[in-house]
């Protein structure tokens, strides 16, 4: 694979070509969208959006390609799997760098978690498709046979913030299942999903099997809207998770929606203190605050309110907010300048809502003249109803909120609309249990225990109905059907 590190405008206008049907092509290109490097906020090149021809050229290609991948037996799926995690391992420099550059990630943050999450949510399709049956039995009886199939044509609509971990978590899980696919993501993140679809390309899959169209949310919804498209596997905003949904009610295409979130994490007196705080501080401020199961609420009970405040405000003003190729660097610039007003609007609201600033602010960090960097940010005493509670704010700024009671604190954990992760901190044992029971959330992790390789990753409430990962990402790609009446 060349190198991707994009620094001319050449070279990143080189990277907008759309794979389609076992090609690249730029020719059905359209309306120019310019791209801003988002640590200098210079002009890095122009992406060209696909128009209607082309992306129906991608679903006709993909539609075509049904049949011949049918006859991929679930091993031959596997090997391909296998052969692209190689592909990504050996490729894993370059994917860091191209993703430090494009979204302004830290590199050392790009390399030991934004690429390796994507591997290894390969891997766990790759582990699970030898494990899990095609066909069951119905009541033991070889006759009542239960098979799973691929759902047929799958659009792919990823965000810019995970970029190759959420183009691999769905092109993983639709070649897994068998299903052909066209790839959309985000405009913000192209030169990651072109050099991913360059590996692809080197697959032993029949043409047409993988599709890639490059643009924005236009182009987006001529894939959603497209006839012979079954299924739209979309991660992004709880809002354009909204709108797709509703397109997609009206054929009554399959959805999987990941979404927004505004996860809480409950410190409980008895936790150890030092250490959740730490732990949660980072979890919040990892990736510049835009992850979607970020820790960005922090309930802390009322005993040890005031030293986790004292240590969030140091944990923050520790944070070393630099250049993304910089070494040290733990926050680098917000991807675009929406993102950037928009975080912006978000705290400059929050002091003047009641809520207590305690650490960073609007302001650009004095050291950085130029780019979309923020200032890591507490907010202390927000209550429920404020915006910073209940806003997807998706960068750097942590709110801090005190309960008495467990009562109190599920409560306040479940008072959003969304439901994605959620983090207890106790060392009570059967309270971590109880409380992981009673919260709203897809995901619940106690005590900063990661999920376990192929656990489903998803939400519920207006964080989304998909689930992705292992066998549970797999099965969103596949319809079931029952068959009665033949086998042995
Ligand atoms: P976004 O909703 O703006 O865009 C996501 C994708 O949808 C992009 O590819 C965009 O071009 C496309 N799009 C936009 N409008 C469209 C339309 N009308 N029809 C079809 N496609 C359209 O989101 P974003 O800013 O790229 O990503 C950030 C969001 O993603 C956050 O809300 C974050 O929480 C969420 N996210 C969720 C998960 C999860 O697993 N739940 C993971 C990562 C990010």
């Amino acid at each position: 694979m060349p190198q991707r590190v994009c620094q001319t405008e050449t070279e990143y206008t080189r990277v907008g070509s759309n794979y389609v049907n076992g090609a690249w092509k730029r020719e059905f290109s359209h309306r120019p969208l310019q791209l801003i490097d988002p640590d200098t906020e210079r002009p890095r090149g122009t992406l060209m959006c696909a128009n209607t021809d082309l992306v129906g050229k991608a679903v006709q290609a993909a539609t075509c390609a049904r049949d011949p991948f049918a006859a991929y037996s679930a091993e031959d799926r596997s090997s391909v799997l296998e052969h692209l995690v190689e592909l990504l391992l050996r490729n894993s420099e370059s994917f860091a760098q191209v993703i430090s550059s494009e979204i302004g990630a830290p590199i050392t943050f790009a390399r030991s978690g934004q690429v390796q999450a994507g591997i290894a949510h390969l891997r766990s399709y790759r582990d699970a498709l030898s494990r899990v049956p095609e066909q069951l039995q119905q009541n033991n009886d070889p006759k009542q046979r239960i098979q799973y199939e691929p759902v047929g044509v799958a659009a792919l609509i990823t965000p810019w913030n995970w970029p190759l971990n959420q183009v691999i978590l769905k092109v993983g899980a639709a070649l897994a299942a068998g299903c052909p696919m066209v790839l959309k993501p985000s405009e913000y993140a192209t030169a990651t999903a072109t050099a991913f679809a360059e590996l692809v390309a080197q697959l032993d899959l029949p043409k047409g099997v993988f599709n890639l169209v490059i643009g924005d949310g236009a182009t987006g919804k001529l894939l959603v809207d497209h006839p012979d498209v079954s299924m739209i596997s979309f991660t992004g905003s709880t809002e354009t998770g909204r709108f797709i949904a509703q397109r997609a009610a009206l054929r009554v295409a399959r959805s999987a929606m990941e979404l927004g979130g505004k996860s809480a994490n409950l410190l409980f007196a008895d936790c150890d203190v030092q250490t959740a705080v730490r732990q949660g501080v980072a979890h919040c401020f990892r990736n510049a605050g835009q992850s979607c199961n970020a820790a960005s609420r922090m309930l802390v009970e009322r005993q040890i309110y005031d030293r986790v405040l004292d240590l969030a405000v140091s944990e923050a003003n520790a944070m070393n907010v630099g250049k993304p190729f910089e070494p040290g660097t733990q926050i680098g610039p917000l991807v675009n300048a929406k993102q950037y007003a928009r975080v912006r609007s978000f705290i400059d609201a929050g002091k003047i809502s009641g809520a207590r600033l305690l650490a960073g602010g609007s302001a650009p960090p004095s050291h950085l003249q130029s780019g979309y960097y923020v200032q890591p940010t507490v907010f202390a005493d927000v209550e429920p109803n404020n915006d910073l509670f209940q806003g997807e704010i998706f960068g750097p700024v942590l709110t801090i909120t005190p309960f008495d009671t467990e009562d109190e604190a599920i409560h306040l954990a479940n008072a959003t609309q969304f439901g994605l992760a959620a983090y207890i901190q106790t060392r009570d044992m059967e309270r971590a249990d109880r409380v992981a029971s009673r919260l709203h959330a897809g995901m619940v992790q106690i005590n900063g225990t990661s999920r376990a390789e192929g656990a489903p990753f998803g939400g519920v409430k207006a964080s989304g109905y998909g689930r992705e990962s292992g066998i549970w990402g797999i099965r969103s790609f596949q319809d079931v059907k029952s068959i009665s009446g033949v086998g042995a």
